[in-house]
């Protein structure tokens, strides 16, 4: 009878191995399928001057409505697309459909702030990527050209490859983010030594900045390295008052997070432009 347990625990745990693969296969084509056919749009969170709360930029994030599963958030989709490659061609169109969406802002006599694209590692270790993006943003016209930034995380920067695409960004003038700033591996010698625009403090530093001491001490000592480094900072997830008060004292310029605005469908984000 043990035997049979145990056999049919095995079975089990094939089952469960052969669900797993199909789903990935499954997921794989969606994504495939959610490029084809329109399924992914930018959504646009606003980035604020603490001083005046007057809107600064935004970040593109993509959102994905499946047909059948409904919304899926991209912390369930991105880390998928990353390991199958086909986060190089999502990224090309995240890039794509912000340069269209200022473009449009733009034609409807808008004014404009940056707005500034998620990059993935994958995407910056491809020796072409610099290249691509640098030659895609020259064709533009002045205006558009100016009007995008670039998000990585530092894990990006782990190979040479990767190092090498952000000295060419930068040197082309391409604002760079340091996003999530404070999670990962941090070679701060190399952040030292990279023309970036602005260090984006995750939100594991900014939350209950607001009333607990430790926090505070931590992320206070952070804004002293950002100082050292010459790079201003946005702190990213602010979700409280007393949160972006304590930032705001800290000499903090700008932020980012649902205390202010939570990400925008497009329509919603003209109500900001048409406020500057
Ligand atoms: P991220 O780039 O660090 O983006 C910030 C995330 O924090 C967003 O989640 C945003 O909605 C969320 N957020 C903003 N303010 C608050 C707040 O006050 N509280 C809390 N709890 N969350 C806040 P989202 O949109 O789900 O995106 C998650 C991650 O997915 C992003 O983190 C980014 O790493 C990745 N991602 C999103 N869009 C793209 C893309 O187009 N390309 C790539 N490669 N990655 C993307
Ligand atoms: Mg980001
Ligand atoms: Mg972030
Ligand atoms: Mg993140």
């Amino acid at each position: 009878e043990g035997k049979e347990l145990g056999r049919g625990h095995i079975r089990r745990f094939e089952s469960h191995m052969a669900t797993q693969a199909v789903r990935q296969l499954e997921l794989e084509r969606d994504l495939r399928r959610a490029l084809l056919e329109g399924q992914f749009r930018l959504v646009y969170q606003p980035q604020i001057a603490l001083n005046t709360t007057e809107l600064i930029g935004f970040e593109a994030l993509i959102r994905w409505r499946h047909p059948e599963r409904g919304e899926i958030s991209p912390n369930d989709f991105i880390p998928f697309a990353e390991q199958t490659g086909i986060i190089c061609r999502i990224g090309e169109w995240a890039l794509d459909c912000a340069i269209w969406q200022i473009k449009t802002w733009h034609e409807a006599g808008l004014a404009l702030v940056p707005v500034s694209v998620n990059v993935s590692a994958l995407q910056l270790a491809q020796p072409l990527f610099a290249a691509t993006v640098i030659a895609r943003l020259d064709a533009l016209p002045a205006y558009l050209r100016n009007q995008i930034a670039l998000e990585l995380t530092e894990s990006t920067l782990m190979h040479e490859q990767a190092l090498s695409s952000v000295h060419q960004l930068t040197a082309a003038e391409i604002p760079i983010f340091m996003d999530d700033f404070g999670t990962g591996y941090s070679n701060l010698s190399t952040i030292s030594q990279l023309a970036l625009s602005k260090l984006k403090f995750d939100r594991s530093l900014i939350q209950n900045v607001g009333n607990d001491a430790s926090h505070q001490r931590v992320c206070r000592a952070l804004l002293d390295l950002a100082d050292a480094l010459e790079l201003e900072v946005i702190a990213e997830g602010v979700e409280t008052l007393e949160e972006a008060q304590w930032l705001a004292e800290q000499g903090v310029l700008y932020a980012q997070g649902y205390w202010f605005s939570h990400p925008l469908e497009s329509a919603a984000a003209i109500a900001y432009l048409k406020r500057l």
